[in-house]
C-alpha cells in the first residue's frame, strides 16, 4: 500500500498518460461513435496496483475504462473486449501477445487505435504480435511502479523510453552506486519523488536494470531515455560450477533462444539444479510446430556457453502459464522464489 495526496495523485496520473495523450493526438485519434472513447486495460484488479486505482479515479462519461482482470480465463477477456471496442488496448504484454494471437484467429474482433505494456517487459517479439494483429495502433511501452508513477515510456518518435526527469529524481547506478555512463546497464536504480508530499521517497532502491541511452530523441525532449527493460534481476538464476563457483544466468538467455521460435506464444522457464524446465504457449498458425528437442538444445548450449556444467532443459507445451503473482508473470522462476515450491510439489 503506498498512499497520495490529492495532488500528488493527480499529477501521477498526469505523468502516467502524458506520452498516451501526445500518441492520440498524433494518430487524430476521435472518439468511436459506438463506443465513446473507451479504454480497456488487462491487468491486475486491485486498489493497491495504481495503474487500477488511477482509471477508477479518473473514470468519467468522455473516458469509459473498462477493467479486465488479468486472471481471468481468456474466454471472458476476449468476450469482454469484443463488447467494449476500445480504441486504446493496455495491459500486461504476456497477455497482449496472447490477445493478438487471439486477434489473428478472429476471435477477438477490436481495432485498437493506441497498444500500451505496462507491468512487465515487453519484447520485441510481443511488439511484431501486436503490431500484425492491431495495424492501426502503435504500440507504446510503459515502465513504472505504484510508488513512482511513470518512471520512462516511450513518445512514439524514438526509440526506448524517456524517463520522467521533471518529477522524479531517477538515479541509473552501478552495483555501488556509482553513476553509470550512457550506453552502459544500471544494477539498480535510486528514485527521488519530487511530486508526492504525503509520502515523500528518497534514493528509493529499485531492481530494474535499465540501458541508458546516448543520442538525442527525434521528438525534441531533452528527457533522458533508456533502452525497453529486458527482464529484472530477479528473475536470475544462479547455477553452480565444477568448482563450486556461482554463475548467474540472466533472463534474456532463454527470451533470445525462446522469443526467436515463431511457435512459441509465450514462455515460463522454472529453474532446476542444472538447467531449466521450461513451459510454453504454442502458436496456431500453421508454421507453429515447435521441434522440442531442437530448442532444449539450444538453451543446453546457451547454458553450457556459460559455463553451466551438463545442462539440462525440457520443453512442455501447455494451455496457460501460471500468474499467481499479482496477475503479473513471473516468467523466470529461479529455485528460491517464493511461488517455485508449488512447482517442486506438482512435478
Ligand atoms: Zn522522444
Amino acid at each position: 500500500m503506498f498512499v497520495y495526496g490529492w495532488d500528488g495523485w493527480m499529477e501521477c496520473y498526469a505523468t502516467a498518460q502524458r506520452y498516451a495523450f501526445a500518441y492520440a493526438l498524433a494518430a487524430g485519434m476521435a472518439a468511436s461513435p459506438q463506443s465513446g472513447f473507451a479504454i480497456a486495460q488487462v491487468a491486475a484488479n486491485q486498489a493497491t496496483h495504481m495503474t487500477y486505482a488511477l482509471t477508477e479515479t479518473f473514470r468519467s462519461p468522455q473516458f469509459r475504462f473498462h477493467q479486465f482482470p488479468v486472471t481471468s480465463p481468456l474466454p471472458h477477456i476476449v468476450g469482454g473486449l469484443n463488447a467494449a471496442q476500445p480504441i486504446v488496448l493496455q495491459g500486461y504484454p504476456s497477455m497482449l501477445g496472447l490477445l493478438a494471437q487471439e486477434a489473428a484467429a478472429g476471435r477477438l474482433t477490436i481495432a485498437p487505435r493506441l497498444s500500451i505494456g505496462i507491468g512487465e517487459p515487453l519484447y520485441p517479439s510481443t511488439r511484431e504480435r501486436l503490431s500484425r494483429a492491431f495495424p492501426a495502433a502503435p504500440v507504446q511501452n510503459w515502465w513504472g511502479c505504484s510508488e513512482t508513477s511513470g518512471l520512462a515510456m516511450s513518445c512514439g518518435a524514438g526509440a526506448g523510453m524517456h524517463l520522467s526527469d521533471d518529477t522524479l529524481i531517477v538515479e541509473l547506478v552501478d552495483e555501488k552506486g556509482a553513476p553509470i555512463a550512457p550506453g552502459q546497464t544500471a544494477a539498480k536504480i535510486f528514485v527521488t519523488n519530487l511530486f508526492n508530499r504525503l509520502t515523500p521517497l528518497i534514493r528509493y532502491e529499485l531492481s530494474d536494470q535499465p540501458t541508458l541511452l546516448d543520442e538525442p530523441c527525434p521528438c525534441g525532449s531533452a528527457h533522458r531515455r533508456v533502452a525497453d527493460l529486458q527482464g529484472r534481476h530477479e528473475e536470475n538464476f544462479a547455477y553452480g560450477d565444477d568448482r563450486g563457483e556461482r554463475i548467474i544466468v540472466h533472463p534474456k538467455v532463454f527470451t533470445s533462444v525462446l522469443f526467436s521460435e515463431a511457435g512459441i506464444l509465450d514462455y515460463q522457464v522454472w529453474q532446476t539444479a542444472r538447467g531449466a524446465e521450461i513451459d510454453f504457449l504454442p502458436g496456431e498458425a500453421p508454421g507453429d510446430a515447435v521441434d522440442l528437442s531442437a530448442v532444449g538444445e539450444r538453451v543446453v548450449h546457451a547454458l553450457a556457453a556459460l559455463g553451466v556444467p551438463s545442462p539440462e532443459a525440457v520443453l512442455r507445451p501447455r494451455p496457460e502459464l501460471d500468474r499467481r503473482h499479482g496477475g503479473k508473470l513471473v516468467r523466470h522462476v529461479p529455485l528460491d522464489h517464493p511461488t517455485a515450491r508449488r512447482h517442486i510439489e506438482s512435478s
